[in-house]
């Protein structure tokens, strides 16, 4: 049977399509835009062509022109939705209040379901999940002894649990390692799954379109952490985050029985309490960058402030474009691993403003951003130390006894 272009998409959905005016405000916000200047991958032209796709099939069109839709056309549409960073900045601008954030990845999963997705390697995600637990295809042992740090106690159960997520544990280990130490500085006991059990949290194959095993990946992890009796879920990863958020309870079925709180979130309540203090003399002048996932996705804004500024001797500088409207750092939605130029030049344009801006160090808070501005700063004009904001904050934390 023929697949309608509406059949995963639900009413509102369908009328963010049909509500675009044109109005072409997503574009001054657009990363990729900003880089590759092509107005056929555009926001506002990705949803005039998918609007296109329905009328075409759907509408009056359909019983006037009765002709199928080239697969040229089909495929340029794909290359499109692909090369987005998922990065919702288009929809923070947009006037109308479209959520792009949202919609790409189903329009991805469309063009997944006719065959014309995901790109490249991305079609390697599910296997790599599947066979390895991890979008890397890397060995379950080596999940978390590279980087977990010596004499930190971890509970068999316990009201809190830490997730580490798959890119921070591979590739972004500075910033797990970080997490790792604050949690143990606030001192309160946590769990985590064993190297096998932790597997990947589905970002990586729902941001591709690619559902398959989403829904037995993700009753694996809750129905692990229910029984370890876990009540709040930590986590760095903003990808991870918003997905467990907006996601899991969709693929389990029902609510979560637990919460699930970012980092920041869990260590500035910690601080409040007076749980832990920090300790610096070194006068530090720090940019902090909004990931996509965790300004626009979560709300998590201000409490990664906050706690750059509880650190003696910090002043905390902004990037023009900060909080909701912040630029990705590029690596978003699974396109640097096929957009590789686009991913190195978006991480570009936040290494040049953080250097002129005059920061010592540019703060991250994403395994995705830390992975791809590091990557982008080899070989560059501009040069500035990265940090993650637990790596930072490991080194200056002390529990309060
Ligand atoms: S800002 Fe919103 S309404 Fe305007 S063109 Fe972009 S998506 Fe469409
Ligand atoms: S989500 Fe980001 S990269 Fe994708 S179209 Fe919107 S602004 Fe551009």
């Amino acid at each position: 049977m023929k697949r309608s272009f509406t059949e995963g998409l639900s009413r509102k959905e369908m009328l963010e399509i049909k509500a675009c005016t044109q109005c072409r405000e997503c574009l001054r916000y657009c990363p990729v835009q900003e880089v590759t200047g092509d107005i056929s991958i555009a926001p506002f032209e990705k949803i005039r062509q998918y609007r296109e796709f329905i009328e075409q099939t759907e509408g009056l069109k359909s019983l006037l022109l009765k002709r199928e839709i080239p697969r040229k056309v089909l495929e340029d549409f794909t290359k499109a939705v692909f090369e987005c960073t998922t990065c919702g900045a288009c929809g923070e601008a947009c006037p109308v209040g479209i959520d792009t954030q949202r919609l790409w990845p189903l329009l991805r999963r469309e063009m997944v379901l006719r065959g014309l997705g995901p790109i490249g390697s991305q079609r390697e995600l599910p296997l790599a999940v599947k066979e390895t637990g991890n979008p890397y295809n890397q060995p379950a042992s080596k999940r978390y002894k590279p980087w977990f740090p010596e004499g930190v106690e971890i509970a068999r159960s316990a009201e809190i649990a830490y997730y580490a997520g798959c890119t921070g544990a591979y590739q972004a280990r500075p910033m797990v390692r970080g997490d790792v130490i604050v949690m143990d500085a606030v001192g309160e006991p946590f769990t985590m799954l064993g190297e096998e059990e932790e597997v990947c949290c589905g970002f990586p194959l729902f941001i591709t379109g690619q559902f398959e095993l989403l829904e037995s990946l993700v009753k694996r992890l809750v129905e692990a952490y229910r029984s370890r009796g876990v009540k709040t879920l930590v986590c760095s990863c903003p990808c991870c985050v918003n997905m467990m958020v907006k996601d899991w309870p969709e693929f389990y079925g029902q609510k979560l029985p637990f919460k699930i709180v970012h980092i920041t979130q869990y260590l500035y309540s910690a601080l409040k309490k007076g749980m832990v203090v920090f300790h610096n003399e070194e006068p530090l002048r720090l940019i902090y960058h909004d990931p996509c996932y965790l300004s626009r996705g979560v709300g998590v804004i201000e409490e990664p402030r906050r706690l750059l500024r509880a650190i003696p001797e910090v002043e905390l500088l902004e990037f023009d474009r900060h909080g909701r409207l912040s630029r990705c750092c590029g690596a978003g939605g699974a396109a640097r691993k096929v957009f590789h130029e686009n991913a190195v030049a978006i991480a570009r344009l936040s290494i040049d403003e953080a250097v002129k801006k005059g920061a010592q160090r540019l703060v991250l808070s994403c395994p995705a951003c830390y992975e791809k501005v590091n990557e982008a700063m080899r070989g560059y004009k501009n040069q500035i130390p990265i940090v993650d904001i637990m790596e930072l904050i490991s080194g200056v934390i002390k529990r309060r006894r």
